[in-house]
């Protein structure tokens, strides 16, 4: 039922944008066509809204409301033409036409908002950076010639000013859209088509009225002919299976910038100098305040887009910073940690003579412990028995993982006995019934940390030579 829809839908695309050609220029038939066609696509969308069941239908039924409306203007403006001799400008053609517009934005708004799980800060800038720039040629374009036509009233500046308006709205949707999270689906495809040919349209339309060349018939159709598939693109993204899933969040790309998107906010921001560059050449400078405010905009915007990758790249500098001195498993400082860790505490053992102890911890059997209850056993084992011990650490003490199942204990302030009474009450918190062997030495008032350790690895090696299961003590330890 579902695909049938879809097959439906694609023959009556077909059959919409191509048979349209063929149609007689100024025919009835050609109006009846386009109003059919937006009709259709309304009616279609409504049935896919009700076969498929999508997440957040509101946006499809707006969008169904939009498109409707839209077709309907050309219905509304044949029958004023017929009716009346002269309808003038604006009728009510232009409120049906119009509609689209809120309609559709609304509606994506709506979508983009369910798509984003999280607020997106860095797309919110990028879409407005690459709105602020077409905006800015849409004011210079299409909107102050409109706003400056002498022949309309009040009324007719607000609506032919409302057209460009719109569509740098839609505009800003269509790149928020694009921008930000959700799934990448055949929907969200056909969703951005759509607005695409939209914006394309009309922006030709702009790029039209701008220049000498009267548009032909064909060129007319041709254009036309673009918005029928506008309205097209939208039944085929409602009627696609994959609508379903087109408003589900999925995470964006937090804060990275592809190259596209770095291009796109490049054109962007260089559409104000350009502009002004353009109408200098031609020595009729004639917006000049919009420009400069759009380039402020635009600077202001590059700006905050910078300190938003800052402020991103201290917090990963600092994660990176935290994941290079921590072990994994454990969460205990790793032997990076502790090399860098221990000469200072013996730099400081030196200048305040107070006395520094460090112990090496090794679990014993640990390799019969793996092989009996298996290697992810083994893993559990060594969390819970560095966290057990921890437990027993006063709070200047540090102990680190320095490998397998070895670990290091620093006791700044501790001699020998006090270093024992320590780690006599580790091997009673020791999990699972397991237990350790574990040198301890006392910084002897001259040696290097290496040799501090080394001495206290070496009592860990008597230790494990007599039977495991103990704590020795160094030898040539000076204050023990
Ligand atoms: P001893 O009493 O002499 O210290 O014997 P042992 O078995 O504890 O020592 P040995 O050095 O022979 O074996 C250490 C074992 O620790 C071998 C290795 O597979 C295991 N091991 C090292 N790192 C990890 C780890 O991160 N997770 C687990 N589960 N096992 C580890
Ligand atoms: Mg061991
Ligand atoms: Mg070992």
């Amino acid at each position: 039922m579902a695909s049938r829809l879809m097959r439906f839908h694609m023959v009556v695309a077909a059959v919409a944008v191509l048979g349209f050609l063929a149609v007689p220029d100024g025919s009835t038939l050609q109006l009846v066509w386009q109003v059919a066609v937006g009709w259709l696509t309304a009616a279609i969308i409504v049935a896919a809204v009700r076969s498929r069941r999508p997440e957040l239908s509101a946006t499809w039924w707006l969008i169904a409301l939009g498109v409707a409306g839209n077709a309907s203007g050309i219905l509304v403006e044949y029958v004023l033409t017929r009716t009346q001799a002269d309808p003038g400008f604006p009728s009510w053609a232009d409120a049906a036409y119009l509609s689209l517009y809120p309609a559709c934005a609304t509606g994506l708004l709506l979508l983009i908002r369910r798509r984003t799980a999280q607020r997106d800060w860095s797309g919110l800038v990028d879409a407005t950076t690459l709105t602020t720039g077409m905006g800015l040629l849409a004011w210079v374009f299409m909107v102050k010639p409109a706003a400056a036509d002498p022949t309309i009233g009040l009324l007719g500046h607000i609506v032919s000013v409302a057209y460009p308006v719109g569509d740098v709205v839609l505009l800003a949707m269509t790149v928020r859209l694009m921008i930000s999270g959700g799934a990448r689906n055949t929907s969200f495809r056909l969703v951005c088509a759509a607005l695409g040919c939209f914006l394309a349209g009309d922006g030709a339309w702009a790029v039209i009225n701008q220049m000498v060349w009267e548009p032909g018939p064909m060129a007319h159709k041709v254009l036309a002919d673009v918005f029928l598939a506008g309205y097209l693109l939208f039944g085929a993204a409602a009627a696609h299976p994959d609508v379903r899933s087109l408003a589900r969040a999925v995470a964006p790309r937090t804060g990275r910038i592809s190259r596209t998107l770095l291009l796109a906010l490049t054109v962007a921001s260089l559409i104000g100098p350009t502009l002004l560059i353009l109408q200098a050449v031609r020595d009729r400078v004639t917006d000049a305040l919009a420009i400069a405010l759009g380039c402020i905009a635009l600077f202001l915007l590059v700006l905050v887009r910078m300190s938003q990758l800052i402020t991103q790249l201290d917090r990963q500098t600092e994660r990176v910073r935290e994941l290079a001195v921590t072990d994994e498993l454990t969460g205990l400082p790793n032997r990076r940690a502790w090399n860098t860790e221990l000469p200072r505490a013996v730099e400081r053992a030196r200048r305040t003579g107070v006395p520094l102890t460090v112990a090496v911890v090794d679990i014993d059997h640990f390799k019969r412990f793996n092989d009996a209850y298996g290697h992810p056993a083994g893993d559990r084992l060594l969390k819970e028995a560095a966290a057990a011990w921890q437990e027993q650490l006063r709070s200047v003490d540090h102990l680190a993982r320095y490998g397998g199942e070895e670990f290091v204990l620093m006791l700044p302030d501790a001699a020998v006995e006090q270093g024992g009474a320590i780690l006599d009450r580790m091997r009673r918190a020791t999990p699972l019934g397991q237990t350790f062997s574990a040198g301890i030495a006392t910084w002897n008032g001259t040696e290097t940390s290496d040799e501090l350790t080394a001495r206290a690895d070496a009592a860990l090696y008597e230790a494990k030579n007599a039977g495991r299961d103990r704590i020795v003590a160094a030898r040539e330890s000076a204050l023990a």
